[in-house]
């Protein structure tokens, strides 16, 4: 299936100028929903995996079925003060301002393997912060999947040392 013509183009959202990827067209059908989780999944069992983890909320949509899919658990990166146990976070710069993540400290042992998974890769800045979390946890990032990348604002130069994959690419 041709995963592009389920995801909507929408010019000037949030803000004048931004061309959004909207994936709510892909996600509202079942079986195309079904057909990426099962690709997905297929890349990643081939690898050895052991924990999916995502960001708070597009990450969740992909990450949880892809964990499910394979049999593993998911472990949520969120936003500070929603995690009940105790955390690491970590602070990141955004275009204006900052940012901070946090994941439970105990979720990984010492060297587990963690496909880390999320809608979008634009700039790479929110990825790569979850990247550096995951290994503060003790986790290893053996690969980071994507549903779409925006191949025009290199978010891959931010991950550079890391298997990056993606469904479909957008210049
Ligand atoms: P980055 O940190 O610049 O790579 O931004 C990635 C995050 O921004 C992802 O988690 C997306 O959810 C969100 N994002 C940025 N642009 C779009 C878009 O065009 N469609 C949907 N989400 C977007």
């Amino acid at each position: 299936m041709d995963f592009k013509e389920k995801i909507a183009i929408i010019q000037d959202f949030p803000k004048e100028g931004i061309s959004f990827k909207d994936i709510t067209p892909l996600i509202g059908d079942g079986p195309a929903f079904k057909e990426l989780i099962d690709t997905m999944a297929e890349k990643l069992r081939a690898q050895g995996v052991d924990y999916i983890a995502g960001p708070e909320a597009r990450g969740f949509i992909f990450g949880v079925p892809l964990a499910y899919a394979l049999g593993i658990g998911f472990i949520p990166i969120r936003k500070p003060g929603k995690l009940p146990q105790e955390t690491v976070s970590i602070t990141y710069d955004l275009e204006y301002g900052s940012d901070t993540l946090e994941i439970h400290k105990n979720a990984f042992k010492e060297g587990d393997r963690v496909a880390l998974v999320d809608d979008l890769l634009a700039t790479g800045g929110t990825i790569s912060a979850c990247a550096k979390l995951i290994e503060l946890a003790g986790g290893e990032v053996v690969s980071v999947d994507f549903m779409i990348e925006l191949t025009e604002l290199h978010g891959r130069d931010k991950l550079e040392g890391y298997n990056v994959n993606s469904m479909v690419q957008y210049d």
